[in-house]
């Protein structure tokens, strides 16, 4: 009997494990550190926003996105037309593999990385081709320039990277984009960009500006605290902007989540405050770790990376009977997030039991 068979890709497609909501455990609160979100509430102004959108939500949302459009364009000081709002950043990796990429077309990318790049590529029926990261979590970008062949159509830069931390230098960036083919997208994910705080950051901006095939992805959901309403933006020359969009599902970004978006372009210095805050906590974190024994890959997102290996899921469960949700990564370690301060003083004292 034939039945409905899905292409060949979709059985390909792996599987996207999302980091565990906290489980109870009692006599103690317990804390959700395995999504790299933003422990902070909203901002009242930003969450009137939303509120006051919601109550039109028998409405569609404004198709255009004109106000975050606008909103963004003023911000960063680029055309509408260069310019791509989506349901989170992530919707735009597979929007660009979508447009990019035909069947068997390869997108190159750092491994490990965001766990959603192959799922993407393998959406998209495009090859994944993964550049195994040096010892301390960086992006080997000789050898993922290397890796391009002729039939590479995208290059994925997770900088930071999710889940093992560290970011890649403007130094580093522009000796990549020497070697690049000018046909070849390059994208700048940087989803965690507001966290970086290393000697020579990125200008991912300026990349975009002088070069014809340099994307940049940002996101709401991280600095800005808002992971639940799925809004991400990417940056890009116009015909790749315009393409983009035009794969985009339509009505996609929510009235509320582009509300909340526009109101918190209006707060960012508040928002901001509350980024260093996180950064302070980060680093306090590290170095905490490295007193009970952890030396972490270059922490510059809202999160840190523990190579356990073998002993990973065993640790995530550890963690679990301690109330904290990590986010575990089989044989090869652990990502957790920065969350409130009592969290990750039970997560340093944690990880020092685990210290070898
Ligand atoms: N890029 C990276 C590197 C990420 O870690 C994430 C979220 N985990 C995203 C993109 C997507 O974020 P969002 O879809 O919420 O914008």
């Amino acid at each position: 009997m034939s039945s409905p068979q899905p292409r060949p890709n979709v059985s390909a497609i792996p599987a996207y494990v999302a980091g565990k909501p906290p489980t109870p455990v009692p006599g103690m609160r317990s804390y959700k550190l395995s999504s790299n979100e933003n422990p902070h509430v909203p901002l009242p102004g930003v969450l009137e926003a939303a509120v006051g959108a919601a109550a039109r939500m028998n409405r569609y949302p404004d198709m255009g996105s004109s106000e975050l459009y606008a909103a963004l364009s003023d911000r960063f000081d680029v055309p509408v037309e260069d310019l791509a709002v989506a349901t989170g950043s992530v919707a735009l990796i597979y929007q660009l593999a979508q447009a990019f990429c035909e069947p068997g077309d390869e997108v190159v990318f750092a491994w490990r990385s965001f766990e959603a790049y192959p799922i993407a590529v393998a959406a998209a029926a495009a090859t994944a081709v993964q550049v195994p990261v040096t010892a301390d979590g960086r992006h080997d970008l000789a050898a993922m320039a290397a890796a391009i062949t002729e039939r590479t159509r995208v290059v994925l830069v997770c900088t930071p990277n999710n889940p093992t931390g560290p970011a890649v230098s403007q130094a580093e960036l522009d000796a990549f984009l020497a070697q690049v083919p000018p046909h070849v997208l390059v994208v700048v994910d940087e989803a965690y960009v507001e966290f970086v705080r290393i000697d020579d950051p990125i200008d991912a901006m300026a990349a975009y500006r002088s070069h014809q095939n340099v994307v940049v992805t940002r996101t709401f959901s991280k600095a800005y605290g808002l992971a639940g309403l799925r809004v991400g933006f990417a940056v890009a020359p116009t015909p790749i902007a315009t393409a983009l969009r035009a794969v985009s599902l339509p009505f996609g970004v929510s009235s509320v989540a582009q509300a909340a978006a526009v109101a918190s372009l209006e707060r960012e210095a508040e928002l901001l405050a509350r980024v260093e805050a996180l950064v302070e906590e980060r680093d306090r974190v590290v170095t905490g770790l490295a007193e009970v024994g952890w030396n972490v890959p270059d922490a510059q997102g809202n999160f840190v990376w523990l190579e356990l290996g073998d002993r990973t899921l065993d640790f995530a469960a550890a963690a679990e009977a301690k109330g904290i949700m990590v986010r575990p990564f089989a044989g090869d370690g652990a990502r957790v997030s920065i969350g409130e301060y009592e969290a990750n003083d039970r997560f340093i004292e944690l990880a020092g039991e685990w210290a070898r």
